[in-house]
């Protein structure tokens, strides 16, 4: 299921924010753990791991991460995709 929503999102030229936000916010970007209480408000709390960190915060490093872990092979084209998702939120 994941690997066919990146799949859709490099072919519509990456629009983050239309993804999944719901799931980026609920999923710890430390260990990968989603589950809707690690959210409380603007807090992220992970159940699992115990990272903390702002809500949006968090979610904006997860698909951050995403794309990075994507570009990886590339030549560094990731961090550009990366700020431009900043840009945009
Ligand atoms: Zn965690």
């Amino acid at each position: 299921m994941y690997e066919y929503v990146e799949y859709k999102t490099e072919l519509y030229g990456i629009d983050v924010e239309q993804v999944d936000p719901e799931n980026t916010s609920r999923r710890c970007s430390h260990c990968g753990f989603t589950h809707p209480d690690n959210r409380n408000g603007e807090e992220f709390v992970c159940l699992k791991c115990g990272y903390e960190n702002h809500a949006d915060y968090n979610a904006a490093k997860n698909v951050g991460l995403r794309y990075l872990r994507r570009n990886q092979t590339g030549d560094g084209g990731g961090m550009l995709k990366n700020q431009r998702f900043l840009a945009c939120h």
